[in-house]
């Protein structure tokens, strides 16, 4: 029985090192998910300062075309000074230049202003660009160690299965049976430590009597409280 419990010990930890794998290998995905999200806040941010820059230099580009044309509009009157014959067409003509050229000040004045707000974004742009690039590279790494836990996990879980394999054909069929159905109905522990005098599994205490028997590992002997196969695998002080 000793050499069977401790077969059965040993099954159970690698059962529980494949239930960890087995969590962990479900919870990757979702943790690749979680980065490409974050990669796309950071492209998504960085690209809209990209386009509010981008409709600013548009809006100059018209602003300065429409001065083109004002200015042409202004030599052409100016031309037509030399051809004009009373005071009054004089007068009349001199306003429209002056007015014409006070609307050409004031869109001057105004691709000045676009001229500055293009030149701020841009300055905030290429420090965001900077702080988005180390940020990306910090997810790409992020995603590589996982890619790499991936991978050893996947060689964790197929050498502890091979094991198990190797290990269940040496359990004796009725004991191999009741430790399954036990770790199906206990959350994956069939079998359990006793420290202190207590079931690691459920926590509850075991009689004194039982305790100095399950330290010999002779017999199987179960929680009276949760029914687990107790083992006694030394009081944790050794290790
Ligand atoms: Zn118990």
């Amino acid at each position: 029985m000793k050499d069977q419990l401790k077969l059965l010990w040993e099954l159970q930890k690698i059962d529980l090192d494949l239930k960890t794998i087995k969590e962990e290998k479900e919870r990757y995905p979702k943790d690749i998910k979680k980065l490409d999200e974050k990669q796309k806040i950071e492209k998504e941010r960085i690209q809209k300062e990209r386009e509010k820059v981008e409709s600013l230099e548009k809006t100059r580009r018209q602003k300065e075309g429409h001065l083109n044309t004002e200015q042409e509009k202004i030599k052409r009157a100016e031309g037509r000074m030399s051809e004009v014959k009373t005071n009054k067409e004089y007068q009349a003509l001199l306003s429209e230049i002056d007015a014409m050229k006070g609307a050409n000040s004031r869109i001057e004045e105004e691709i000045l202003q676009v001229m500055d707000e293009i030149d701020e974004l841009k300055k905030g742009l290429s420090k965001r660009e900077k702080e988005v690039g180390v940020t990306l590279e910090k997810i790409e790494a992020e995603r590589r160690k996982l890619e790499e836990q991936v991978a050893y996990d996947e060689k964790i879980w197929n050498e502890q299965m091979e094991r198990r394999e190797v290990l269940s054909k040496q359990i004796e069929s009725k004991l191999f049976k009741l430790y399954n159905t036990l770790k199906e109905k206990r959350h994956g522990v069939g079998v359990v430590n006793v420290r202190n005098e207590t079931c690691q599994g459920c926590f509850v205490n075991v009689p004194p009597q039982m305790f100095i028997e399950v330290q010999k590992n002779n017999a199987l002997i179960r929680c009276p409280n949760c029914n687990r196969i107790l083992y006694w695998d030394g009081d944790g002080k050794k290790k």
